[in-house]
């Protein structure tokens, strides 16, 4: 897994998810929709947030890349919220960016080890995000999920032992929600 570090320029409401849910976490409520990967600066700090700063490069065409990973992995979590599974365009988007790369195994002197090659270098941090999102799928699909507040668009993995997280944030959504509710009782 990568490694993590608070990177204090990073201006979301919630990180630390699993790399593919982060990088959809790089779009979050406002109007208009808070983007940090509108501009190169953004996209800096995302890759430092993330723990791929060292192995990344910061220029336009990862930015392009790792958009083109955000666009694929949207349209898949939006399929299995509604379906389930994958539709067809989602599978061919996220399989577009997967063919950039591959997991070469070898034997090293540590042990058994495992190198990811890409065919060009700003394909890696995409292909390092698809590459997570396959890993949770194969976790468990139902554990992807979008926040319950109708407002928010953040996802998060749910590893709660009875699975039933709704909120991106307890504190944010979680209490925004029973506000409303509790300002319905009152007005009824
Ligand atoms: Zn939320």
């Amino acid at each position: 897994m990568t490694d993590r570090k608070a990177e204090p320029r990073d201006p979301r409401p919630l990180i630390g998810e699993p790399l593919s849910l982060d990088l959809l976490n790089t779009r979050w409520a406002g109007t208009p929709v808070n983007d940090l990967l509108g501009e190169p600066d953004g996209y800096r700090t995302w890759l430092s947030s993330a723990g791929l700063a060292g192995r990344c490069e910061a220029g336009e065409a990862g930015l392009a890349a790792v958009r083109e990973a955000r666009e694929a992995l949207a349209a898949a979590v939006r399929d299995l919220d509604e379906h389930g599974a994958a539709g067809t365009a989602a599978t061919a988007g996220l399989n577009a960016v997967l063919r950039h790369g591959r997991l070469r195994r070898e034997l090293g002197p540590q042990g058994p080890a495992e190198h990811v090659e890409v065919d060009w270098p700003e394909w890696l941090a995409a292909w390092l995000a698809v590459d997570d999102f396959l890993g949770l799928l194969e976790q468990g699909a139902h554990r992807i999920k979008k926040c319950a507040h109708e407002a928010c668009i953040l996802h998060f993995f749910d590893t709660s032992q009875n699975g039933r997280r709704r909120w991106c944030s307890m504190a944010v959504c979680g209490n925004r929600a029973k506000a409303a509710r509790h300002y319905e009782k009152v007005k009824a």
